[in-house]
């Protein structure tokens, strides 16, 4: 019996040790921004939002910074926005859980500031640096302001992954 339950334990110290998960980099570096007290925003934030989605994603979303909800919640691009975005993704063929989705900044700036005019101006366009295409289009949530932006964000993501489907077809 005691040699029964000495191979039981055995046994489960290796099972154990086969399904215990190595943290990727990218989930290291997720904790570590939930931890991050580097400036001052950590004073006012109540939850870092480091990113969610599949780290070998062929898109990165990224946004400008957290905003209350995203604070709140810990997560990026939910809410109303966030829905936005999913319809704009289902609606090109993808899914968000396909992307990931980050911000530049990882902590809520108190009193966000509205986004910069440089973005109407050059939303749509693909800039191709560093072996790297980016993309540049409206927050998700300058729709809910402005109802008119709904079609322009969509046809953006549209565009965004027919340039995704050009270049994979390339290589
Ligand atoms: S905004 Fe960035 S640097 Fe500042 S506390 Fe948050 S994670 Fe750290």
């Amino acid at each position: 019996m005691v040699l029964f339950n000495q191979f039981c334990k055995i046994n489960q110290e290796v099972l154990e040790s086969k399904v215990m998960k190595v943290p990727s980099s990218l989930e290291i570096i997720q904790q570590d921004i939930k931890i991050c007290k580097k400036c001052e925003l950590c004073n006012t934030r109540n939850n870092a939002v480091p990113g969610i989605g599949d780290e070998n994603a062929d898109v990165v979303f990224i946004g400008e910074a957290p905003g209350k909800n995203e604070d709140l919640h810990g997560e990026p691009f939910i809410g109303t926005a966030g829905k936005r975005l999913d319809d704009a993704l289902e609606n090109a063929g993808l899914t968000r859980s396909s992307v990931y989705i980050t911000n530049i900044v990882k902590c809520r700036p108190p009193n966000n500031r509205v986004p910069r005019k440089e973005i109407s101006k050059n939303h749509g366009q693909i800039v191709y640096k560093n072996n790297r295409v980016y993309f540049i289009s409206f927050h998700p949530a300058a729709t809910i302001y402005n109802q008119k932006l709904l079609d322009v964000f969509k046809n953006d993501i549209k565009k965004l992954v027919n340039e995704l489907q050009k270049i994979k077809n390339k290589n």
